[in-house]
């Protein structure tokens, strides 16, 4: 059986600063020009959560050029004594959950990063905030809109940034599409096809528990659907539709197992997307504008990303999103540059649909209007 190690398979090549500096560019705005400004000093980061993607995550910034591991926040002491070795890391620096408010006093750690299950995140992130250290979540960024807005809302009281690790805005093919979108080369946008999902394995893991887990597919790699149909078209999405599908009653009693949404924006562009946790190869974005297209596929694993579009075959260079995106934050907070789009807000903004796209499948498939965030 494929897993999701198989759907988000790994990609070993390393990226150089100037690949990483092209990717820093936020798809809503028009694009700054890139960074070649090395700060002082690297960004300081303590990972919260030491399982696989945290894993994934500390092993790519050993390929970083400005941000590096200083600090790891664990519940598990063989996890901290591992990578106390393998990171150097001093023993001042390595926190539990419990202790973790401490690190407020400790000049070592700038940032803490997230990477515990989706319904700790809103805990963690606040108990991050209030010790006064800026913030990278993993997605998705809450359960729901609610707590979205309390982390948001605990960052911006304690002066911190907040942001979600959606690595595919640091991710070079991606930022092209975006880029040739925002330069006006698909002309108006017409549709969005796109497609997010695997089949998943263990059904003893927190991923089907949805006290854990905040929810199914929808939670864990429909947000790549929400956002990238809000990066394809570079709107807000003001209504959706949605369709809950469950084969599988038993595995997944307490999470959804495949949905389907439809979402239409203010342009009058609509957007057709399905997630799953039931079967393998799906994973692409297609945009239709009035003068050409774009295709990526894969779109949303760990690489390499591959596209085309109407001019052609796309040909960025190919990059560890977890080295270019934790090199791009540190960009962004070291050399204090304008935020790239992966902003608590911009999970918010995902999290708000997420409630849309639950509610109309409570309410049968109904129509549901989103409030502007
Ligand atoms: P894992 O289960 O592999 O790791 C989660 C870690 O969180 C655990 O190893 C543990 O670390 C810590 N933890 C703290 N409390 C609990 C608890 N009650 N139950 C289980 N673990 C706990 O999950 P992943 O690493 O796959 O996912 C973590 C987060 O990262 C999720 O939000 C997920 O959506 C996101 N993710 C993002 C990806 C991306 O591409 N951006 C890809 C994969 C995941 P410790 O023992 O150190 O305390």
């Amino acid at each position: 059986m494929s897993t999701r190690r198989d759907f988000l398979q790994n990609l070993t090549l390393g990226v150089g600063f100037t690949a990483v500096a092209q990717s820093l560019i936020s798809p809503a705005t028009a694009s700054p020009a890139p960074s070649k400004q090395k700060p002082a000093r690297k960004l300081r980061v303590a990972i919260m959560g030491l399982g696989s993607y945290g894993t994934r995550v500390a092993e790519a910034m050993e390929k970083c050029e400005m941000a590096e591991l200083t600090g790891i926040v664990t519940g598990t002491p063989a996890k901290a004594e591992a990578w106390k070795k393998k990171y150097n890391i001093a023993d001042k620096n390595i926190y539990t959950y419990d202790t973790v408010s401490q690190i407020k006093n400790n000049p070592d750690i700038d940032v803490v990063y997230v990477i515990t299950p989706n319904s700790l995140h809103h805990k963690h992130v606040i108990q991050v905030a209030n010790a006064g250290k800026h913030v990278i979540c993993e997605k998705p960024l809450a359960d729901n809109a609610k707590q979205a807005r309390e982390m948001i809302a605990a960052c911006n009281k304690a002066g911190v940034k907040l942001y979600v690790g959606y690595r595919l805005h640091f991710e070079p093919h991606t930022r092209e599409v975006i880029s040739m979108r925002e330069g006006g080369e698909f002309g108006k946008i017409m549709f969005v096809d796109n497609t997010c999902g695997f089949k998943i394995g263990d059904p003893t893991q927190w991923r089907l528990k949805k006290a854990l887990a905040g929810g199914g597919a929808l939670m864990d790699v429909g947000v790549y659907n929400i956002n990238g149909a809000r990066y394809a078209t570079g709107e807000e999405p003001i209504w959706v539709t949605a369709q809950e599908i469950k084969t599988d009653p038993v595995k997944f009693k307490e999470v959804d197992e495949t949905i389907t949404f439809q979402m239409g924006f203010p342009s009058g562009a609509i957007a057709n997307c399905s997630t799953t946790y039931n079967f393998n190869h799906i994973g692409r974005l297609y945009l239709v504008g009035e003068k050409g297209f774009a295709e990526l596929d894969p779109a949303f694993g760990y690489g390499p990303i591959k596209g085309r579009t109407h001019k052609g075959e796309l040909k960025q260079p190919v990059v560890t999103h977890q080295t270019a995106q934790m090199d791009g934050l540190a960009d962004c907070i070291l050399n204090n540059k304008p935020d790239p789009n992966m902003t608590g807000v911009e999970g918010l903004k995902d999290m708000v649909v997420v409630d849309a796209i639950y509610e109309s499948i409570r309410q049968g498939g109904k129509k549901i209007n989103i409030a502007k965030v």
